[in-house]
């Protein structure tokens, strides 16, 4: 039975994609077939998994949009078992173009719907807001993982996106559940990270990962070369945490 998992946190830079990336990449490399779905318009999952823009014609704006099918704009990888349905600029539109529309809330829904089975894993990457898109991916998603950077004002927002997931699970997805809240960039080194990691244990309760992502300068370098981790740098502390992510994943939170 797959599974859609959606990575979301409304505020940038904690982690979404780099969680996207990695996990897609070992999900893959433990032999599940996984498809990286990026409906962030700066479509950082596409070109960090290597994938060229420049090349892509239609992308998921066309299937929002247009209702192009969604198997048709998915392109493979470098990874076996790990495609990508890419995103390109021209999605930032669709936050705005799709509030006229009929069912704006579930197309993503429905296309997923239609690839679902050839997929174990189908894992949205989220753009930094709660607008259309990232209702769009809560609609269409089992779970929800929230990455948290351990850093000052990691819990800010936090109370507003668990209220976006209730409404979602209320109005639209029922089935939705909160999967985890993952720790991203955590420095031993520092008290306050140390202080986030309570907090979030506080706050989410058991639902936080064990796995825990410290700051690992291989992580930050492999998008540049249009890598995952696990091509760029298979041995780094990058590599382990999200190879032991992966796996608390496949073993269910
Ligand atoms: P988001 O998708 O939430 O905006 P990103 O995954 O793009 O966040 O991460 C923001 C920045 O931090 C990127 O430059 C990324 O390479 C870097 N980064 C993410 N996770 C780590 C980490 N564990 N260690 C070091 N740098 C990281
Ligand atoms: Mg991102």
């Amino acid at each position: 039975m797959s599974r859609v998992l959606a990575i979301t946190n409304q505020k940038g830079g904690v982690g979404k994609t780099t969680t996207a990336v990695n996990l897609s990449a070992f999900l893959a490399k433990k032999g599940k077939k996984v498809l990286l779905l990026d409906i962030d318009p700066q479509g950082n999952s596409t070109s960090g998994l290597g994938v060229n823009k420049h090349r892509i014609k239609k992308c998921i704006y066309n299937v929002l949009v247009d209702e192009f099918p969604i198997e048709a704009i998915i392109v493979p990888t470098t990874i076996d078992n790990l495609d990508v349905a890419p995103a390109t600029i021209q999605l930032a539109g669709a936050e705005i173009e799709l509030v006229p529309t009929v069912s704006r809330e579930v197309r993503l829904r429905s296309q997923v719907e239609t690839i679902r089975s050839l997929y174990d894993f189908i894992i949205i990457d989220c753009p930094p807001s709660l607008g259309l898109l990232t209702i769009n991916a809560l609609t269409a998603a089992d779970a929800v993982v929230v990455p948290i950077q351990c850093e000052y004002y990691a819990l800010e927002g936090l109370s507003q996106l668990v209220n976006t997931v209730n409404l979602v699970q209320k109005h639209l997805n029922p089935g939705l559940i909160f999967e985890g809240a993952l720790l991203t960039m955590y420095d031993s080194r520092t008290n306050l990270s140390n202080q986030v990691v309570d907090e979030v244990k506080n706050f989410f309760g058991a639902k936080v990962y064990k796995t825990i992502i410290p700051r690992n300068v291989r992580l930050s370098e492999a998008p540049s070369h249009g890598q995952s981790i696990l091509e760029y740098d298979p041995k780094s502390k990058g590599a382990e945490v999200y190879e032991s992510l992966a796996q608390e994943v496949l073993e269910g939170v």
